[in-house]
């Protein structure tokens, strides 16, 4: 999608040099930060690699960064692929025998991965081996090579996507969550340093407050914002001039932008407040699920516009009246 506010990444978010390099530098995730130094600690202490970590929840709020933090801090080589680019169990096992002891793979969107690929994954992670079938036919004959220990971070956007088996075998689940606004004023201040832009404490809190919960959108609003202040000769950005830029980029005061006011539109206006199922919606939107479920909906449950029930998805009262129109009786608050 090219929505200005989407949380996917998109070719000009130069995300590597906004990315934080160390624990101590990373905003936010206190409860994961705090958690991940204990076991980075302990494992260094023993000189053993790191237990397997899966990272999970909407993109955008530094899986990536994390894992490729995690490999410095353990002092270890960093690989990284995603799912949907390991087609066959060849490519994985290619990746695997070329892991040096302790190293890193990252693997994104991990719940996209081959069911074939993923059954050569069960024993990698468990045994640390691999089982190979040479031959074929009935000369056909497994041989299991053993891998160096490694250390494999999974990332996905919903824990519920992966399979059972994969889940189990992570010692280290990580859940991050949507960044406060404070969080995010500070994402925005320290993006501002790195791009040498002045940047005022209200004019911070005006990007992180429509910002989406969402450093990569704080990061790249921040670069929109810059763009206009660069050209009003403005040398310092403030809340005025962050308003300005924004409403002008039609992101509204919620951080909201035209497709989720068309998606809150949709249930408002036809289902009149829902319930109404999510293929339905997708289909109404033009838009595929995940894109409904991963993108859209997380933000909009988090500010509590929208309930997603047994039922379907339901208009709630901060909805409606964000929609500037009053809500039905019976409409939950
Ligand atoms: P994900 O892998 O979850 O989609 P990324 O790790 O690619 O997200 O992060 C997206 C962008 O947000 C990067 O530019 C990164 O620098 C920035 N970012 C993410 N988390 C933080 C953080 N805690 N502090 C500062 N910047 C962050």
């Amino acid at each position: 999608t090219d929505r200005l506010l989407t949380p996917d990444r998109i070719p000009e978010d130069q995300d590597a040099a906004l990315r934080p390099k160390t624990l101590a530098e990373f905003i936010g995730q206190a409860a994961a930060r705090d958690n991940l130094r204990v076991f980075i600690e302990a494992a260094r202490g023993r000189s053993e690699a790191l237990d397997h970590v899966l990272l999970f929840g909407p993109p955008g709020l530094g899986k990536t960064t994390l894992a490729q933090i995690i490999a410095r801090e353990m002092g270890v080589g960093f690989r990284a692929t995603s799912g949907p680019v390991i087609a066959k169990s060849g490519d994985l096992a290619a990746l695997l025998t070329n892991l040096e002891e302790g190293d890193v793979l990252f693997i994104d969107e991990i719940h996209r991965l081959n069911p074939v690929v993923e059954e050569v994954l069960y024993p990698a992670m468990e045994d640390r081996a691999l089982d190979l079938i040479i031959g074929e036919g009935p000369s056909a004959r497994s041989v299991r090579i053993d891998l160096p220990a490694f250390t494999l971070i999974g990332a996905t956007t919903r824990q519920g996507l992966l399979t059972t088996p994969l889940r189990d075998r992570f010692g280290i689940p990580v859940r991050l969550s949507f960044y406060t606004v404070g969080e995010l004023e500070a994402v925005v201040t320290r993006a501002a340093r790195l791009l040498g832009l002045g940047i005022a404490a209200d004019g911070a809190t005006e990007i992180a407050r429509r910002a989406r919960g969402t450093p990569r959108v704080a990061g790249r609003l921040l670069r929109r914002v810059r763009d206009f202040a660069n050209v009003a000769g403005q040398p310092t950005v403030d809340a005025l001039a962050a308003d300005a830029a924004l409403t002008r980029l039609e992101v509204d005061k919620l951080g909201l932008d035209a497709m989720d006011r068309r998606y809150l539109m949709m249930i408002a206006d036809i289902y009149r407040g829902g319930p109404v199922g999510v293929e339905t919606l997708a289909a109404g939107l033009s838009e595929p699920r995940d894109t409904i479920e991963d993108v859209i909906e997380p933000y909009l449950i988090q500010l509590g516009l929208i309930a997603r029930t047994a039922r379907g998805r339901c208009l709630n009262a901060r909805g409606w009246k964000h929609l500037g129109l009053n809500p039905p009786e019976g409409a939950q608050e």
